[in-house]
């Protein structure tokens, strides 16, 4: 674009999952500049701090510009040679399972789709495990759980359309902004409808809401299944769809019934009174929205709370149409396009089961590969662990920064540290991870890539480069391919661009499709080139003709599930068992997001607008708390376990809880020494889907005094 002067490009922002559409343009000087697309059905112009200061973070200052051999510049033969040869070695003499990939909901689909097919069809091995592990797994498992497939039921119109819209851990004010003032808008609108926030702290989310429940952490089991139990005792079960559509109602509502008042008011820390008042809410509202994220996905009982959400949807019937639903909304921009594809380790491509021989066999078949993975790989805090046991000899991360945002960082660093060869495609050339690397690959970046993004409500758009590619930057999809090529594996990775991956993809998601799966965008099979280039935002499945069914926003109003009866099952869950406080450790720590930083900063960390914001790391903590430990605000105060400390600012907030902090995670040791966070969160994951317990680590705070 900076030859060409007044080009506008269509492209899609790269941060959130709400996937908003960005319109690019550059004047005579090459100044680039950005607005909403008012076109895209995400976004409609709007865009949120993050988005509008995209232009300010596009310098090449920072930036992998060349590969690297130990530190030294290489020509990209040599590199590729190198990562080919090491994979190869350790396979060959390891087995497959030695090696693994470690990618990231950064990546662009034909990127996730490239990786996932060697990884899985020609090495042999489903050790591919991506961030989006962090993000959005719970979600994944509750759906497949609930619904036989990982299927999001509704659309962002939906949210609109509520009578209520629950947001439960889920600070979209400032993670999915653009969302959060698609809420603001509809409610001003219609002064009927209403917001509940359930979340630990009162977040700035809670200005719209005309109730927000300060929920003890990882009571959110225990408020649903109440919810559940109120729901039948209020007549409010939709028998006619539960008979039809469901299985397992009885025993759900057993389990609900298990759970008696105080039990439910010590799980969750609210009063009688605030319960009372919100399942009445609930059972007032005919159409209800529940949207939750990482407040519910990360955690130990994640999978369980995204069950015990749906359970109340599907009693109710209150899913599948307009306005009604439970809703997941993905942290990452890709993070759905990953799941597309099968990019984490326990998943075939096109919502294929590993576990299932027969999409095995039809995933083989399609790809014409030697071997397929015939077994779940190692999710992302296990892989990390075989790392440091030494059974992963080389590994390949791809456009994330574990050693900072995975649990246990410090052990995360020392495995990387002890690994026999590590791999990492990156755009910039300094962050905690990339320094561990033995082989730097430069990646392109938003602006330059090319390809396309799932959002959250299966949305489908381009990411088109307007910007030519810095120094000897290429695609995450060419790397790879390359290094496939080298391998052995000419034939299958012989891809000339973007566009021909993308039709590949979408062949898959359609061949010898007998209606058992839903992601379906097998209509752009043939896509050429140009058609690519042009196309418009699409939500999947995509009809092949006028009139196909399958041509829809939502899913499940009339049932048809994904299961092997086409019924949805209610999955009976019970709240977790309470853990005792580690001795002396007398604070729950949670961690998320600021509004205007994004991961670790690599590309906000440019913006000078979006630092003013936040400046640096903080710990939120409560006033009572605060008072008690002698602790002044904006003083240094360390938070602490077994595993390391930290030491931040104190930020004294009545929106805390007593008991509880509050610190973000975008802070490194490369932003500033002792505020990586993730060092003291431990490794504890949920059983079934594997995602990281973010938000619950029990820590100690003091004043921080220097002797
Ligand atoms: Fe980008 Fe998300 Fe902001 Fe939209 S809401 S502009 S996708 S960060």
């Amino acid at each position: 674009m900076r030859d060409e002067p007044g080009l506008e490009v269509r492209t899609t922002c790269p941060y959130c999952g709400v996937g908003c559409g960005v319109v690019a343009s550059s004047n005579r000087q090459g100044v680039v500049a950005v607005r909403g697309d008012p076109e895209h059905p995400a976004n409609f112009g709007r865009l949120c701090s993050k988005g509008s200061a995209l232009a300010e973070t596009l310098d090449l200052d920072g930036r992998l510009l060349y590969p690297e051999i130990r530190g030294e510049r290489a020509t990209w033969d040599a590199a590729l040679d190198t990562v080919a040869k090491r994979f190869s070695s350790a396979i060959a003499e390891h087995g497959p399972d030695s090696v693994a990939f470690y990618v990231s909901g950064q990546l662009l689909t034909e990127d996730y789709y490239v990786a996932n097919k060697l990884m899985k069809g020609f090495i042999g091995s489903a050790n591919i495990d991506t961030n989006s592990r962090l993000c959005m797994a719970s979600s994944v498992a509750g759906h497949r759980r609930a619904f036989g497939s990982d299927t999001v039921p509704g659309t962002y119109e939906d949210l609109e359309l509520a009578d209520l819209v629950v947001l439960t851990g889920s600070n979209l004010a400032w993670c999915h902004p653009v969302l959060y003032q698609r809420i603001a808008a509809a409610k001003a609108a219609r002064p009927g409808m209403k917001v509940v926030l359930i979340d630990p702290r009162r977040t700035m989310t809670a200005d719209i809401a005309d109730l927000h429940l300060p929920i003890a952490p990882d009571g959110d089991v225990a408020l649903f299944l109440g919810l559940l139990a109120h729901i039948h005792d209020q007549g409010l079960v939709d028998a006619a769809y539960v008979e039809a559509h469901t299985s397992g109602f009885e025993t759900a509502l057993a389990a609900a019934r298990a759970v008696g008042l105080s039990e439910l008011t010590a799980q969750t820390g609210l009063t009688a009174t605030e319960l009372d008042t919100f399942y009445r809410m609930w059972g007032a509202a005919e159409k209800v929205v529940t949207v939750y994220s990482q407040g519910v996905n990360q955690s130990a009982s994640g999978t369980d709370k995204v069950n015990a959400i749906i359970n109340c949807h599907i009693a109710t019937g209150r899913i599948g149409r307009p306005g009604t639903g439970p809703f997941s909304v993905t942290g990452q921009p890709n993070a759905m396009g990953g799941r597309e594809v099968g990019g984490l380790a326990n998943m075939l491509a096109a919502h294929m089961d590993i576990e299932n021989p027969e999409h095995r066999a039809l995933v083989q078949r399609f790809w014409k590969s030697p071997v397929i993975a015939d077994r779940p790989g190692l999710k992302a805090v296990d892989l990390f662990k075989a790392v440091s046991e030494g059974r992963i000899k080389a590994l390949w991360i791809m456009a994330t920064n574990p050693v900072d945002s995975l649990p246990d960082a410090d052990a995360v660093e020392a495995a990387l540290e002890a690994c026999p060869f590590v791999v990492v495609s990156d755009i910039v050339a300094e962050t905690d991870t990339i320094r561990h690397a033995h082989v730097k690959l430069p990646s392109l970046g938003w602006g330059e890539k090319d390809g396309t993004v799932t959002n959250s409500e299966r949305r489908i758009s381009r990411q088109r480069p307007f910007l030519p590619a810095p120094g000897e930057a290429r695609a995450d999809w060419w790397q790879m391919a390359e290094v496939g090529r080298r391998m052995g594996y000419e034939a299958a990775f012989n891809y000339t661009d973007a566009a021909a991956i993308f039709r590949e993809y979408a062949a898959q998601t359609a061949f010898e499709n007998d209606g058992s799966r839903d992601l379906d965008i097998g209509a752009c099979a043939e896509i050429n080139r140009e058609s690519y280039d042009a196309l418009s935002p699409f939500q999947w499945p995509l009809p092949v003709g006028e009139g196909d069914a399958r041509s829809r926003a939502r899913f499940f109003a009339e049932g048809g599930y994904y299961t092997a009866d086409r019924r949805a099952c209610f999955v009976s869950v019970s709240p977790p068992i309470k853990d005792t406080a580690a001795a002396g450790a007398s604070f729950t720590l949670n961690t998320g997001r600021v509004r205007d930083h994004w991961h670790t900063m690599t590309r906000t960390g440019k913006s000078a607008r979006l630092s003013a914001h936040i400046a640096e790391a903080f710990a939120e903590i409560n006033p009572r708390d605060a008072r008690q430990l002698g602790i002044d605000d904006a003083s240094l105060v360390r938070v602490a376990n077994d595993r390391g400390e930290i030491v931040v600012r104190a930020l004294i907030t009545p929106r805390q809880q007593p008991g509880n902090i509050f610190v973000p995670m975008h802070w490194t040791d490369q932003w500033a020494s002792s505020a990586r966070v993730d060092r003291l969160v431990a490794p504890v994951v949920d059983p079934v889907s594997g995602q990281p317990a973010l938000k619950k680590t029990a820590v100690t705070l003091t004043k921080f005094e220097t002797s």
